[in-house]
């Protein structure tokens, strides 16, 4: 339980599945879509489960990607047009359910990729739904209050025929949040004649949204690393974490770490990254979400960046920022003992290969950040039944599920011998196997 860290300047940007982010300095070369990786997580795994092997073929396309123009009138009275996706990959033990993230970045095979990982996610989790996910090819931070709202609408507007409380349920993800649900949801429910709650999740709890759905991610991610830390015989008070990302899943997830005992040594936002080798005060540091570039900012012993924070010896290093930070280029200088993604997809094929190699176990995004769509699942329900759950419930049915699909996710790892993400998209793929051959294809 050493942490050794560098003193260095600031540069490079994180942030977490729901909120805004950019680039990573230490993404590397090594570049490989979401798809591809996707698909090759599926095939490998797919070697362990007992499934007709049409279901996995199946499995490496989407069932519909729907792509659209987005008009948006700027503030200034010119007009811009976006381009916005929605990709559904499976949907067979329910609706699509995913996020729509606002990133320059967003493409069709993105939002494929991604939408698989939902797939395996919400089966992980054993929820009635499948996988979806979508956006639109836009820098948030370049909109103003009032354009986001417009073109949240447009969209909205744009994939009406697609989405709904039965059959494609959005949510928050990457540069979008319960603001830009809210408006989504009332777009949506205008235009249908009847306020329709269910129709995305992640809302304000004011209009339908669950208490606890926006600091989920980060709660299901430090219950999953504190269960890891008791598997791998360790004391949580003696473990040390280093944190990439403090938007909503990195922070809560190093404040409850910190308030479970663990010592939090280094976090980073976009702008750069602190360090206390003693352990940080998390409640005192601002998050991305409070105040944006305020991590730096913080009177720490220490500053460090981003690329540097990956590299700490730690006991445990939660990468909850953007996707492809664990790359080829930098995998041989990470030192922690243990990885937990937080956010979607930090760790690219090639250095997850690298890690199973060294023994670092990594424990992969669809279990530990799974708390965001399970409290999705939680507010689908609320909204069906009109009727909203305490704050104090929903962290209770959080932890059973959590620790439900842990379990079943370790006794893969432990009676099959399988790393931590196969075992968890094995768990999946059973199911939704299951679940295919059950139903037949048709015609
Ligand atoms: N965008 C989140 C994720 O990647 C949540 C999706 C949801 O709640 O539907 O898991």
């Amino acid at each position: 339980m050493t942490a050794n860290g560098p003193a260095a300047e600031a540069t490079t940007v994180e942030d977490e599945p729901s909120a805004t982010a950019a680039d990573d300095g230490a993404a590397g070369t090594e570049s490989e879509s979401a798809l591809a990786t996707a698909r090759r997580q599926l095939e490998r795994a797919a070697a362990h489960v007992d499934v007709d092997p049409g279901v996995v073929e199946r499995l490496k396309h989407p069932t519909k990607v729907q792509q659209v123009s987005v008009p948006l009138r700027r503030d200034d009275g010119s007009l811009e047009v976006f381009t916005g996706y929605r990709a559904q990959h499976d949907d067979v033990r329910g609706p699509y359910k995913g996020g729509l993230r606002y990133h320059p970045e967003v493409d069709a095979d993105e939002c494929v990729g991604l939408s698989m990982w939902m797939t395996w996610k919400c089966a992980v989790m054993d929820l009635p739904f499948g996988g979806g996910k979508g956006g639109v090819a836009v820098d948030p931070k370049t909109l103003s209050e009032e354009e986001t709202e417009r073109l949240t609408r447009r969209f909205a507007e744009e994939l009406r025929d697609l989405v709904g409380p039965k059959s494609d349920v959005p949510a928050p993800d990457m540069g979008t949040g319960p603001r830009e649900m809210a408006w989504f949801m009332d777009a949506y429910s205008m235009q249908q004649g009847e306020t329709t709650p269910g129709v995305v999740t992640g809302k304000p709890p004011v209009i339908g949204g669950s208490y606890g759905r926006e600091e989920a991610p980060g709660r299901s991610v430090a219950i999953v690393a504190r269960e890891a830390i008791d598997y791998y015989d360790r004391d949580i008070e003696e473990t040390t974490v280093a944190v990439q990302g403090f938007g909503s899943v990195g922070a809560n997830a190093a404040r409850l770490l910190d308030e479970w005992g663990a010592s939090v040594v280094a976090v980073s936002d976009v702008d750069g990254g602190i360090y206390d080798p003693d352990g940080l005060d998390t409640g005192d540091v601002q998050d991305h979400d409070e105040r944006p570039g305020m991590v730096s900012g913080y009177d720490a012993p220490g500053t460090l960046s981003n690329a540097e924070l990956l590299e700490l010896d730690v006991d445990v290093l939660i990468p909850a920022a953007v996707g492809e930070v664990i790359t080829v280029d930098n995998v041989d200088d990470v030192r922690a003992d243990l990885i937990v993604e937080g956010a979607n997809g930090p760790t690219t094929f090639a250095a997850d290969a690298v890690l199973e190699e060294r023994g670092v176990p990594v424990i992969p995004d669809i279990l530990a950040n799974a708390g965001g769509v399970t409290v999705s699942y939680f507010e689908w329900l609320q909204d069906i039944n009109r009727r909203q759950w305490s704050l104090d419930r929903v962290h209770e049915e959080l932890e059973a599920e959590m620790l439900d699909a842990w379990e079943a996710v370790r006794a893969n790892v432990d009676g099959k011998g399988l790393t931590w993400r196969d075992a968890a998209i094995a768990v999946a793929l059973s199911r939704i196997g299951g679940a295919k051959e059950a139903r037949g294809l048709w015609p």
